[in-house]
C-alpha cells in the first residue's frame, strides 16, 4: 500500500491540559475512526490544526508536539486571526451556509477570502514539505477546497483525492459566491473528487459546466490536459463498534433505568450539533402538532432532544440556539404537567455510552435536518439496534435519505407532515418496525467507514499516475 498523507482542518485528536500536565488524545469522530486504520497502517502523516494551544507553555508545547509525533500528526497552528477569519470566517460563515443553501445567512460582504487563500497555501506548504514520492495525498472539506490546486502546482505529479464531507449545492446556489471559479478550479487540481451522494456530483458537473464550460463524460473530467474523476462514496459509520456497544450491560441497564423512568411514556430522539441546518426548531412544532392534535398521548410521549454546543462565537449559532431555548420553554408551558415535561432538552455533548443507551431505548428517532451533507447520527441509530426495533423518521434532505430508504422519509419544511409522520411511526406495527429496520441496518453495516475508505482509497490508487497517463 502507498504511503498516505492526510491533510484535514483538524488533526483527529484532542489537546487535554489539566494543571501542570499536558496530554493528546485520539478523537472518537467519525472520520478519526475510519481513517485511523489506514493512517497507522502506511505510516504517513496526518496533517492538520490540533486546536487552541495559544496557552501552553513552551514546555507544554514540547511535549504535545512530541506525543503528536508518536501518532505520526503533523501540527499547522493557527493564529488567533486564522482561527476567526480562516476557520469561523471564511468557512463557517460563508462556506457552510452556502452549501447548505442558505444565503441569506452569509454576510453582505466578505472580508475573509484573503485569509482563508493564505490558510489554504500553508497547509499546501506543509504537505508538500512532508510528501515523498509514491505517496497519495488525501485531502479534506471545505475549509481546504483550494489546497488540491495549490499542491498540484507544488507536486504536478502527485496522486491527490479530496473529498467534500457537506453538500455540493445546485449550481444556481454555488454560482453566487463570489470567488466560485477560484474554488472549482482548487478542486480540480485533483485527481478524484469525492462527495457523499450522486445528487452532490451531478450539483458540482453542472457547476463545472456553467462556470469554466468544462463537460463531465461520465465520471471524467479534462482540466489543464488532465484527466479528474468525480464519484460519489457514501460515508458510513463503525458499525460494528456501535453494535457492540448497544449490547453492553451497562448500556441495557441505562435503557432499563430510562424504561423504568419513562413509565408508559413512548420516546422521541433527537441528537444533534445546535446547527442552523439540523431543523431543530420545525422538529420542536411537530412534536407540539403532534401533541395538539392527540390529546390521549399528552402526559405520554417525551421528545429528548440532545443539542451539542458548537460554533459558540459565531452569531447566528447563539440566535439559533434562543430560538430553540424559546420553543422548547413554550410547548414545555402549555403541554407540561406537574407529572410530566414534554420535551427534554440537553444542551452538552454525551460520550457514546450515553448516546448508544439512547438510540437503543427510543421508539423513534427523529433526524430531520434542513440539509445534510450525509448524518452519521441516522445509521448510528440503526447501528445501535442489534434488537431490530425503533423507528428512523429521516430529512429527504440529508445525504443519508439517498441510501436509507427504508426510513420514514420526510420533508422537513412541511411541520404537518412531519407530525403524520411521527404519528405514523408510533402506531407502526412490530413486524413493520422489525422489517423496516434489518434493510436499513443491513445497508448500513454493509457500507460501513472501512468500505468507505477503502472504495474511496481504491478509486484512487487504481487511477493511473500522471507519468503513466499518455500525453
Ligand atoms: N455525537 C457525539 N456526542 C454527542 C452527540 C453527537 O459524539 O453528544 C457525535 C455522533 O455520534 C456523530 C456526530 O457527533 O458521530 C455527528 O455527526 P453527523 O454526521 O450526524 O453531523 P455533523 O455534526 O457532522 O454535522
Amino acid at each position: 500500500m502507498a504511503r498516505l498523507l492526510l491533510v484535514s482542518n483538524r488533526l483527529p485528536v484532542t489537546v487535554k491540559v489539566e494543571k501542570d500536565s499536558v496530554s493528546v488524545g485520539r478523537s472518537a469522530g467519525g472520520l478519526a475512526t475510519g481513517l485511523s486504520r489506514p493512517h497507522e497502517r502506511s505510516g504517513g502523516p496526518w496533517i492538520g490544526w490540533p486546536g487552541d494551544v495559544s496557552r501552553l507553555t513552551d514546555a507544554q508545547r514540547t511535549k504535545v508536539e512530541a506525543q503528536l509525533a508518536e501518532l505520526n500528526c503533523v501540527p499547522l497552528y493557527l493564529s488567533a486571526s486564522e482561527v476567526s477569519r480562516f476557520y469561523e470566517g471564511y468557512s463557517n460563515r460563508v462556506l457552510w451556509p452556502l452549501c447548505h443553501y442558505m444565503l441569506d445567512r452569509i454576510p453582505r460582504q466578505d472580508r475573509d477570502w484573503d485569509a482563508y487563500r493564505k490558510a489554504n497555501e500553508r497547509f499546501a506548504d506543509l504537505a508538500a514539505k512532508h510528501y515523498q514520492p509514491g505517496d497519495t495525498i488525501w485531502v479534506h472539506d471545505y475549509q481546504l477546497m483550494l489546497v488540491p490546486g495549490l499542491l498540484r502546482e507544488r507536486l504536478p505529479h502527485a496522486r491527490i483525492g479530496y473529498f467534500h464531507h457537506i453538500p455540493f449545492p445546485s449550481s444556481e446556489i454555488f454560482s453566487t459566491l463570489p470567488r466560485r471559479t477560484e474554488l472549482l478550479k482548487g478542486l480540480l487540481g485533483a485527481d478524484l473528487i469525492g462527495f457523499h451522494a450522486v445528487s452532490y456530483v451531478r450539483h458540482f458537473s453542472g457547476t463545472l459546466l456553467r462556470q469554466l464550460g468544462l463537460d463531465t463524460d461520465i465520471d471524467r473530467i479534462l482540466f489543464q490536459g488532465r484527466e479528474v474523476r468525480v464519484g460519489a462514496f457514501p460515508m458510513g459509520i463503525d458499525a460494528t463498534s456501535f453494535e457492540t456497544l448497544a449490547q453492553e450491560p451497562a448500556v441495557l441497564d441505562e435503557v432499563k433505568v430510562l424504561h423504568e423512568r419513562a413509565h408508559d411514556e413512548r420516546l422521541l430522539l433527537g441528537i444533534d450539533r445546535l446547527d442552523y441546518t439540523k431543523g431543530i426548531p420545525r422538529r420542536l412544532l411537530a412534536v407540539q402538532r403532534v401533541l395538539e392534535r392527540s390529546p390521549a398521548l399528552r402526559g405520554r410521549l417525551r421528545f429528548i432532544q440532545v443539542a451539542v454546543p458548537s460554533r459558540t462565537q459565531v452569531q447566528a449559532y447563539a440566535e439559533y440556539r434562543e430560538t430553540v431555548d424559546e420553543l422548547v420553554g413554550r410547548i414545555n408551558g402549555q403541554y407540561g404537567t406537574v407529572h410530566s415535561t414534554p420535551v427534554h432538552y440537553l444542551y452538552r455533548s454525551l460520550n457514546e455510552k450515553q448516546l448508544v443507551s439512547l438510540y437503543r431505548g427510543t421508539d423513534v428517532m427523529l433526524v430531520t435536518p434542513v440539509r445534510d451533507g450525509m448524518n452519521l447520527v441516522a445509521k448510528e441509530f440503526c447501528a445501535a439496534r442489534p434488537d431490530e426495533d425503533g423507528v428512523l423518521v429521516l430529512s429527504e434532505f440529508a445525504g443519508a435519505a439517498s441510501e436509507m430508504r427504508d426510513a420514514l422519509l420526510i420533508n422537513p419544511y412541511d411541520v404537518e407532515g412531519m407530525a403524520d409522520a411521527i404519528e405514523e411511526a408510533l402506531e407502526m406495527p412490530k413486524a413493520e418496525r422489525q422489517q423496516r429496520m434489518r434493510c436499513l441496518r443491513a445497508g448500513v453495516k454493509a457500507r460501513d467507514v472501512h468500505w468507505w475508505v477503502d472504495s474511496f482509497l481504491g478509486r484512487l490508487q487504481g487511477l493511473k499516475s500522471v507519468e503513466e497517463r499518455p500525453p
